[in-house]
């Protein structure tokens, strides 16, 4: 078989990166938007030793897991993968993606995995659920402003400002902006020449108070070199909901989006949003705290992480919640914290919450969130988990009960739950021999990247904790990454 080659292909399978999987001669191919039980033809792109790579031409035999996508760039846009797949197909496809990892990499056994998986928790309606999208300029063929999404793999714009996961209102902004754009002849960032001001615009929207924020990226560190300022404000300021106008100054020649210094040109220079508890459930209804405003109130600046999925963000808290077994009596560790979310959701039911964050600016924003608040058992530590914990406990501190006396004033308490929420690489290896020594009684592991959330699994297990509960919550609809909560426990053998 040989590139441009097209040959006809049942799909049997999906890859990790959503792709479907054929084969000829046993050889497996890897193919882009093609939905396991389709019939294909596909023109062949490259072919390695092992497998080789496809791309559609025709449909001839469609899956009954396939759909139309709502969007009409879904194929050549690089942001979502499984658009053409039913949404019930995705949540399979998720489900059994964490289960595989923990089998072939945790090495734990079917058997177990049955016993302890939960079902994965998928959305109701699994559009517009992004609150926050950042949107790049450029010029198209003809030379016209152009902003939408990069085409996979590559930095070139599909236009595109009505995008299926994003906000509706984020049209209406970029509209407004590229019309003063036009107006006022300010050019879109030229990525290979580094000349041109706009390179992105950063939209965030509080799903609970609608407030917004536009954070313009630009390529000067003056925000005059956007011209006139004032009639760019008033025409967004007109937006309902318009909370917060600012400009990030970039002018590095990255990849990186945001540069590290933002002015406030109009507005708070940060949005606040809420995150209740115990209102999101399967059986939740409209009616909830959710719509009263109640719950915890996050303020979030240009800069600071944030769940992108506040809707599944809940349910996600509530699984980890709910995993923690909290009685009001426990210290608990939030580890890689970031603004406190987690921390702040689990204090009113926690003796105190120690977060720990590597980035100081999402630090003060914890402390700001837990100030606003009104919570006082939170503590906020900046530094690496791994560094933090170990030195915390040091050498000697040997993982037991303590005693009544010690789970009162004693510094060095010994910490029941251990809440992990590392980045994809997963978790240092010396934070897990640190965990393993001080023996919390339960460690929740909310992760998004099945692999090495498997490999830590696997290291913690063979050193006195048992798996005891597994639940996948979709994040993100449409691609294929996938959030999952896990709790262990310590075995009683080794207490
Ligand atoms: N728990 C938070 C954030 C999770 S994202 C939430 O739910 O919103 C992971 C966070 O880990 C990021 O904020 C990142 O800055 C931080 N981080 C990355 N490496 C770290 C390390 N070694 N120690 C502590 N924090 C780290």
């Amino acid at each position: 078989m040989k590139k441009n080659e097209i040959v006809k292909f049942k799909i049997i399978d999906i890859g990790a990166g959503g792709e479907g999987i054929g084969k000829v001669d046993g050889f497996p191919f890897f193919i882009k938007d093609a939905i396991i039980g389709d019939e294909i033809r596909a023109k062949i792109t490259k072919v390695n030793k092992s497998h080789g790579f496809a791309r559609v031409e025709e449909v001839i035999t469609p899956s009954e897991f396939r759909v139309k996508p709502r969007c009409p760039i879904a194929r050549p846009c690089g942001g979502c993968q499984l658009q053409e797949m039913s949404y019930t197909k995705q949540l399979d496809f998720k489900e059994n993606k964490v289960f595989q990892h923990l089998k072939r990499i945790g090495g734990f056994s079917e058997e177990l995995l049955s016993g302890v998986t939960e079902p994965i928790i998928g959305m109701e309606d699994p559009y517009h659920y992004r609150n926050k999208a950042s949107f790049p300029f450029g010029r198209d063929k003809n030379g016209e402003i152009v902003t939408g999404f990069y085409a996979g793999r590559t930095h070139n714009i599909i236009r595109g400002t009505d995008c299926v996961m994003g906000v509706p209102v984020n049209q209406e902004i970029l509209e407004t902006i590229i019309a003063y754009m036009n107006r006022n002849k300010i050019p879109p960032y030229d990525e290979v020449n580094h000349t041109g001001v706009v390179r992105h615009a950063l939209i965030r929207y509080g799903f609970k108070t609608h407030e917004i924020m536009v954070c313009l990226v630009i390529n000067s560190d003056e925000s005059t070199t956007l011209g006139n300022v004032e009639e760019l404000m008033s025409e967004l300021k007109k937006i309902q909901g318009m909370t917060s106008i600012v400009v990030n100054y970039n002018t590095k020649k990255t990849n990186v989006i945001m540069g590290e210094e933002c002015e406030i040109l109009w507005g708070k220079g940060y949005i606040t949003d809420v995150l209740a508890s115990g209102e999101s459930g399967e059986e939740s209804s409209k009616e909830s705290s959710k719509e009263s405003g109640e719950g915890i109130k996050y303020q979030i600046s240009p800069l600071s992480f944030y769940q992108v999925n506040p809707i599944q963000t809940e349910k996600l808290y509530d699984v980890a919640l709910e995993y923690a077994g909290l009685t009001g009596e426990e210290l608990v560790w939030d580890l890689y914290c970031g603004i406190g979310t987690i921390s702040l959701f689990l204090s009113q039911q926690a003796k105190k919450v120690i977060g720990v964050e590597v980035i100081p600016q999402a630090i003060e924003d914890a402390r700001e969130n837990a100030r606003i608040n009104e919570i006082e058992n939170v503590e906020f530590m900046v530094g690496k988990s791994e560094e933090v914990f170990t030195k915390y406990y040091g050498e000697d501190f040997v993982g037991e009960e303590p005693s009544e006396k010690e789970t009162g004033e004693a510094e060095k308490v010994h910490p029941k739950v251990v809440i992990l929420d590392p980045p994809r690489k997963g978790c240092d290896e010396s934070l897990l021999e640190a965990i393993s020594k001080v023996k919390p009684e339960r460690v929740v592991y909310v992760s998004c990247d099945s692999a090495t959330l498997a490999r830590d699994l696997k290291y913690l297990c063979e050193r006195g904790y048992e798996l005891k509960r597994v639940r996948a919550v979709d994040m993100f609809p449409m691609t294929v990454h996938v959030e999952s909560v896990t709790l262990l426990a310590r075995s009683k053998a080794t207490q």
